[in-house]
């Protein structure tokens, strides 16, 4: 004897009915029961239906016409054109009968539980009506039993308690006395011994199956439903979630109870004391393996099995000096809740006892707060106690496995998973079992907690980065096109998964929250929506979600403005931007502290020298102890591009456009000309080896003359260099005399930098610097006669993107 349940989804059309069929021609058990719920839907529109008539609203009728539709359409699309009238005829005459609940509801203008039960109940009655006669024209051997004859009930309407004693004696004389093979009972409803109809709970079919199967004594409890199981998160909410093949009955009440709607909580008790296996299958999926819920299934390694969340609570806390150590407190505030049938979802109380919290559902919460308020009025009146103060909007999320208890770190795990991803926790209880740590959330944060627990726990490594990418010129475009290329190997061999969630430029932004498709970005954002002002920045903390980085590729200020914002809700900023390293000291260290309160990567590596590891180097230099003495480099690989191609030949002016067309240069080339760019390496690079210093304190001896510095666009900057060529070529013939090259050094030496052009003769450690290349010499307490040297490319979009993408990297290793 077996007892299959297929819920509404499996039943909503008849496309699904259809399927459901086959699975149970397909079933070779001897005799079986399948309970039906309403079709997918029903129940909401049905109540929906009642709540508007009781309402006075005559839109009701809506809803009864649409609740009309949608089976004459499935009796008409499932039962051949012969037997059609008579079920279409004894169908619209129980819709009659709704219908004249539904007006009575309408003129009274008001709804009890008891006609709300019996209005509902129409949902499992019309379903499994019509699937039977379904069946039968299939020519299956099946019968329906109504289910109000079976399953009796007292009358807490909306949630009746089953007497199981008269239940099993009714299961047994009905269903073992039937002689056909299968037979069809409407889930969800059930009757009170004075024949009222009542109703189990939302979700409550599983239950009329469980009761049902553990009075046969049943082999197996079949759940069918949308999913391939349980899974170790709404696998609607956690994309990663996957089916547990085999957990305790302990394990999956308490994944209920925290949320894991695919089970109805009540459910596993009937089954459990007589041992019956629970197996969770998917109707679309029927070859998938599903779930089985059994006893001794928590012998795995697994610790944590699931994760779930209870949307929509309320906190409610009881504080005051009056509550130290005063016997009966607790008694009295949890005896007025339960007389209120007020049900409390978690508690905490510190040893202090200094204070009581409940979580409850939010739309139990005014009344509570009342009812405790009346019950303390005395202490509120003198002080003693505070009147309780309530805190909507919440959810907890819960971690659940048998095996916790044997496990140390794992609410450490969990709550510095959290703090990472900056969720706030408001409260925190380990169940006595030990078999559940929950914490109370913001609502907001649900989705990003389930998925960043979910990934500490259950993805072996896997470390999902979502980026938001400001800015996509020459840098920005290269980034996108490495990243795309680089994707499946990061994921194959670093165990990181990127994806792109936001992109902007100037003008325009688009995002997709399963990541954009990097073949077509360009596309995307030309059609995107517009660019303004913190739209990007609002959308990105709109998305919420973990491990998210944003990458700037700009020379904008208002963009490097903007870091500060990010890292305070836990953002990491990767940029190429030098703006913000080399702003004022204060504002600097203000960004590093940020960061690390924050839990927030601040990472620039692309600052100085593109993408050689040069910051990197010396962060390690500093962590480990050493000491920077002195630096001397060549930094620009704009200006050594420069000066390494102009000989006089060509005007100047030529050979630093030339430089600027291959992408050399900032977007404006007096930037670089002028030396500011290299001042800012120099002072970064300054700061970064622990040294206060600010740019107004840098020495720059320029070159430019005074006028092109001045020019406002990049045509006047040509022409006034094109104006002084003679004092270019002075230049380089003097240096040309003695064998020297000219090449643009930073220096910094004892506490003070300076940047100028220097002659630099043969044998010089900078004298065969080739194209964009850069050096940087760093004397350290441990490398004190022959500096420690980082030399390569310095400059260009590629290795730029390819620096900026190695700090992605970087966090995703963190
Ligand atoms: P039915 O109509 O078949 O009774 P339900 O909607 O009641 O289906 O339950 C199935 C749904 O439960 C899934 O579609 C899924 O969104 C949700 N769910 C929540 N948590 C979990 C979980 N941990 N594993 C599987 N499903 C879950
Ligand atoms: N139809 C009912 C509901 O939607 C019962 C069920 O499907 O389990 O809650
Ligand atoms: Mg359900």
């Amino acid at each position: 004897m077996k007892v299959l349940k297929f819920g509404g989804t499996s039943v909503a059309h008849a496309d699904q009915i259809n399927l459901v069929q086959a699975i149970i021609a397909n079933e070779p058990a001897k005799k079986m029961v399948v309970v039906v719920s309403a079709l997918g839907g029903i129940t909401d529109l049905l109540i929906g239906a009642g709540e508007t008539a009781a309402s006075k609203k005559d839109s009701y009728a809506d809803l009864s016409e649409e609740i009309e539709k949608r089976h004459i359409e499935a009796i008409k699309s499932l039962i051949p054109l012969t037997s059609q009238s008579a079920i279409l005829s004894k169908v619209k005459a129980e819709l009659n009968e709704l219908d004249t609940l539904l007006e009575g509801a309408f003129l009274i203008g008001e709804m009890t539980p008891r006609l709300r039960d019996k209005i509902v109940s129409f949902g499992e009655l019309l379903s499994s009506y019509i699937i039977s006669e379904f069946f039968i024209s299939k020519g299956m051997d099946a019968v329906l039993i109504d289910s109000r004859k079976l399953i009796v009930t007292d009358e807490n309407y909306g949630k009746a308690s089953v007497s199981f004693d008269i239940t099993s004696a009714r299961v047994e004389e009905l269903i073992s006395n039937a002689s056909e093979r299968i037979v069809i009972v409407p889930g969800f409803v059930a009757a009170s011994e004075r024949g009222n109809v009542t109703t189990l709970g939302r979700g409550g079919s599983d239950f009329t199956a469980a009761v049902i199967a553990a009075a046969l004594e049943a082999d197996v409890l079949e759940i069918w439903t949308d999913v391939s199981g349980m899974f170790t998160a709404n696998p609607k909410l956690v994309k990663q979630a996957k089916a547990i093949s085999a957990i305790s009955y302990e394990e999956a009440m308490e994944l209920s109870h925290f949320g894991a709607k695919v089970l109805y909580p009540p459910t596993i008790q009937p089954v459990l004391s007589k041992e019956i296996p629970i197996l969770i299958k998917n109707t679309f999926k029927p070859n998938d393996p599903g779930t089985r819920v059994e006893k001794n299934r928590n012998g795995t390694n697994r610790t944590v099995r699931g994760i779930s969340y209870v949307p929509d609570i309320s906190l409610l806390t009881l504080e005051g000096p009056g509550m130290i150590g005063i016997p009966g407190i607790s008694r009295r505030f949890f005896e007025v809740l339960s007389q209120a049938q007020i049900s409390v979802v978690l508690i905490t109380q510190a040893s202090s006892e200094h204070s009581i919290c409940i979580g409850v559902a939010d739309e139990d919460s005014a009344v509570a707060a009342q009812l405790v308020n009346e019950a303390f009025s005395l202490e509120i009146s003198t002080a003693k106690i505070k009147a309780v103060a309530v805190e909507t909007g919440l959810s907890i999320i819960a971690l659940v496995g048998d095996q916790m208890k044997n496990h140390q770190g794992l609410s450490g795990k969990m709550f510095s998973t959290l703090g990472k991803n900056n969720v706030n926790i408001r409260a925190i209880a380990q169940g006595a079992s030990e078999r559940n740590i929950s914490a109370v959330i913001r609502k907001e944060d649900v989705k990003k907690a389930l998925n960043s627990l979910h990934e500490t726990f259950f993805e072996e490594n896997i470390v999902q980065l979502n980026l938001f990418v400001m800015g996509v010129g020459n840098v920005g475009s290269r980034l996108l096109r490495q990243i795309n290329q680089q994707r499946d190997f990061l994921k194959k061999n670093l165990k990181i998964n990127i994806r792109v969630i936001g992109i902007s430029n100037s003008r325009t932004m688009t995002f997709d929250e399963e990541g954009i498709d990097l073949d077509s970005w360009e596309e995307n954002l030309n059609k995107g929506q517009q660019a303004k002002g913190e739209a990007f920045f609002e959308s990105v903390k709109h998305y919420n979600l973990r491990n998210s980085i944003f990458v700037d590729n700009t020379a904008s200020e208002l963009v490097s403005n903007s870091y500060m914002d990010y890292l305070k809700n836990s953002i990491a900023v990767v940029t190429c931007n030098k703006i913000a390293c080399s702003s004022d000291l204060d504002h600097y260290l203000k960004l590093k502290e940020i960061s690390r309160e924050y839990n927030a990567p601040f990472l620039f590596e692309t600052n100085v020298g593109a993408g050689l590891p040069i910051i990197d180097t010396l962060k390690n230099l500093i962590a480990s102890g050493d000491k920077v003495h002195k630096i001397q480099a060549v930094l620009s690989g704009s200006l050594n591009f420069v000066f390494n191609n102009y000989d006089t030949e060509r005007n100047f002016s030529e050979v630093v456009k030339q430089a600027q067309e291959e992408g050399y240069t900032e977007p404006d080339p007096k930037i670089d000309l002028s030396g500011v760019d290299v001042m800012r390496k120099i002072l970064i690079l300054a700061r970064e080896s622990g040294y206060a210093i600010d740019m107004h304190e840098i020495e720059n001896n320029s070159f430019l003359p005074g006028e092109s510095m001045n020019t406002k666009t990049n045509e006047a900057f040509y022409a006034s260099l094109n104006k002084h060529e003679a004092r270019f070529k002075d230049l380089y013939d003097s240096a040309a005399k003695g064998g020297a090259r000219l090449k643009y050094v930073a220096e910094f030496d004892s506490g003070k930098a300076s940047v100028g052009l220097q002659q630099i003769p043969d044998g010089h450690d900078f004298f065969k610097l080739e194209g964009s290349d850069n050096i940087v010499l760093f004397y350290t307490e441990r490398y004190p006669d022959q500096p420690l040297i980082i030399k390569g490319a310095g400059a260009g979009a590629d290795v730029t993107a390819s620096g900026l993408f190695a700090d992605i990297i970087r966090i995703g290793n963190f």
